[in-house]
């Protein structure tokens, strides 16, 4: 028997949903390299990216992925040998970090335990011993998608004042930029490395990265070789500059669509949206872990991420199975466990385009999938989101009668 038929429901934590709106704004013919119409719509898009990241720094768009970003943060900022200081949040500070030692640099880990967000504390005591000030740079991530914490970012800038370093903050919000609160320069964040995929609802294939004007300065004395992602002739006045040859048109003309989307809907919105679905769905974990089987990695709400869950499943379980399943059978894509969690969890992704019946269906994949695979799991947890949602409604607006 198969049920396969309709559309695929998409509850990865990247790729999301892309909006058939920004998919139409793609589908369309490529243009002459200096067309007018194309730069218009490009340098709106550098200019309007500080409008979600909130900062007057300056803007840089990559054809390329997170990964991409990472790589050109990196490149631009440091020389070889320049000591770094990675919080450990998960599999992506991780990666990170691997990055940094590939390129030659010399990497310092504040320990963590994947169960919560990266800690100010640690981070501070950490700097308070390094009097001499050889760390350079600090790589924070701030919706660690592996382990679904969320870091307090404004804290570990606090962190880094009370310990008077010089330490140049980088932050990853790959995953949180679009879905919860970010304030580049209220936090003091010299460099926010950001990508199309996840919160800005666009398809995968645009970096983006802020830079303070303290990373601008790092950047003249930076001795890392560099040169598709050097910042330099990227600030050239020449637009083809901007991106180190042809601009990647078509995804620009869907970056444009979907920060109008952004702008559209208002932030708040976007963030009060995420923070609906996201308790939605740990309300339906909550509910399903009674039976012992499953938990959320996060314990403390106020650590967890507005976009992305992630689900502990028991010893026994097999969580790549039941992923398997509930995207080959049911045709729900959801996240796997990354690194040391691969095969002891899913991630349940709730970011971007999405809305309460999109989470809805998703999590009664979940719920299906559990039956079907006889993992015990106690039943309601699709209600218990149901709730949640109505609640929130409720709370927000003046009650409907009837
Ligand atoms: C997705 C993600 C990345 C990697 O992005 P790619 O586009 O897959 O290279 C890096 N950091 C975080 C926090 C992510 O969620």
């Amino acid at each position: 028997m198969s049920l396969k038929r309709g559309r695929k429901f998409l509850n990865t934590p990247g790729p999301t949903n892309v909006p058939e709106r920004v998919l139409n704004a793609m589908h369309r013919p490529t243009l002459d390299l200096s067309d007018p119409e194309f730069l218009d719509v490009s340098i709106s898009c550098f200019r309007d990216m500080r409008r979600v990241i909130l900062t007057e720094g300056e803007v840089f768009l990559y054809a390329s992925n997170g990964h991409g970003v990472w790589e050109a943060a990196l490149a631009n900022l440091f020389s070889p040998g320049d000591r770094l200081l990675v919080p450990e949040s998960g599999n992506f500070s991780a990666a990170w970090q691997d990055m940094a030692t590939a390129l030659g640099l010399e990497v310092q880990t504040v320990p963590g335990d994947w169960r919560r967000p990266a800690r100010p504390e640690a981070i501070e005591a950490a700097l308070r011993q390094d009097a001499g000030g050889i760390i350079k740079g600090i790589l924070l991530v701030h919706a660690d998608t592996a382990t679904s914490s969320l870091c307090d970012v404004a804290g570990v800038r606090g962190a880094i004042d009370a310990a008077g370093h010089d330490a140049l903050l980088l932050v990853d919000t790959i995953a949180a930029l679009g879905t919860t609160e970010y304030r580049m320069d209220e936090w003091g964040v010299d460099v926010t490395v950001a990508a199309s995929q996840k919160g800005l609802m666009m398809a995968p294939g645009i970096g983006i990265i802020a830079a303070s004007e303290k990373a601008l300065r790092a950047h003249e004395r930076a001795a890392l070789p560099r040169r598709y992602w050097d910042w330099r002739t990227r600030l050239e006045a020449e637009h083809y500059r901007k991106f180190c040859g042809t601009a990647p048109q078509l995804m620009v003309f869907g970056l444009r669509e979907a920060l109008d989307m952004i702008f559209e809907e208002g932030l708040e919105t976007i963030f009060e949206r995420h923070r609906v679905l996201a308790g939605a769905t740990h309300a339906a974990v909550e509910v399903w872990s009674q039976a012992g089987t499953m938990s959320l990695n996060i314990e403390d709400p106020r650590e967890r991420s507005p976009g992305v869950t992630t689900v502990l499943t028991a010893d026994g379980i097999d969580a790549n199975r039941m992923r398997a399943v509930c995207r080959d059978e049911m045709m729900a894509a959801l996240g796997g466990g990354l690194g040391k969690l691969d095969g002891r969890a899913i991630r349940i992704a709730h970011m971007g385009d999405l809305n309460a019946p999109m989470l809805f269906g998703a999590l009664a994949a979940v719920e299906t999938t559990c039956g079907y695979l006889d993992i015990p799991f106690a039943s309601g947890g699709v209600s218990a989101a149901i709730d949640h949602v109505t609640r929130a409604k409720k709370e927000a607006s003046a009650p409907v009668t009837y």
